[in-house]
């Protein structure tokens, strides 16, 4: 259970990141925990509808994975074990004609916008474009005050994780911090900002009340 003072703390900045988000035409929701997640997802999920996902530790460490899995959807499953990487792109490809996309997000800011960057840049395009509906499911260590810090968290934490995770060699993966590396490993192409949307309410971020990925 979380302390008093820090309660009050993040109650205040739900009502404001709820406001932000809805200035910039976005919704923005805050569960306690894994299993309202899943309650709120299993009202999405069971209408049959094609589901792709953002490549995401978050949705990993959540199990979203195996329960869109277990859903009754059509699942464009970037994460099937043994798929060549022809039909990884190919799916990456499928994944514009989806009715959901269901990903995270590097940062999000007090003033209601969404950070990241991307390699293949497939997460980030489909979170622009092509989905009819967007789901960002993001930890409270995603929250940034605003754009310098949601900068320095990516430099600093999110890009450096992920070339780790994903045994890169380049400079970060041994300074822990972003080098602008010219390494032909280099992870980082797209740095995108997702600000006001002209759909209104595409995008749905759901913050739930805990760490999870970078
Ligand atoms: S640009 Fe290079 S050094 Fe910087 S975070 Fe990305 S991979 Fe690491």
């Amino acid at each position: 259970m979380m302390e008093k003072n820090l309660e009050t703390l993040l109650r205040i900045k739900e009502t404001q990141l709820i406001k932000a988000f809805e200035a910039n035409n976005m919704t923005c929701l805050f569960v306690k925990d894994k299993e309202e997640l899943m309650h709120y997802l299993r009202g999405v999920l069971n209408l049959q509808k094609k589901v792709a996902v953002g490549g995401s530790v978050t949705l990993n460490q959540l199990g979203v994975i195996d329960f869109i899995r277990e859903s009754d959807v059509d699942f464009i499953d970037r994460y099937e074990e043994g798929i060549s990487r022809d039909e990884m792109m190919n799916r990456f490809r499928e994944g514009f004609f989806a009715d959901l996309l269901i990903t995270s997000t590097n940062a999000l800011t007090m003033d209601g916008c969404l950070y990241n960057v991307d390699g293949t840049g497939n997460r980030v395009a489909a979170m622009i474009f092509g989905p009819k509906e967007v789901i960002v499911i993001a930890g409270l260590n995603k929250i940034c005050q605003d754009e310098e810090e949601a900068i320095a968290h990516i430099r600093g934490c999110s890009a450096p994780a992920n070339a780790m995770r994903l045994n890169k060699k380049t400079p970060c993966v041994k300074t822990g911090q972003c080098n602008d590396c010219h390494s032909t490993d280099r992870i980082c192409s797209s740095y995108v900002k997702l600000a006001y949307q002209g759909q209104v309410n595409r995008i749905k971020v759901i913050i739930i009340e805990e760490n999870l990925g970078y």
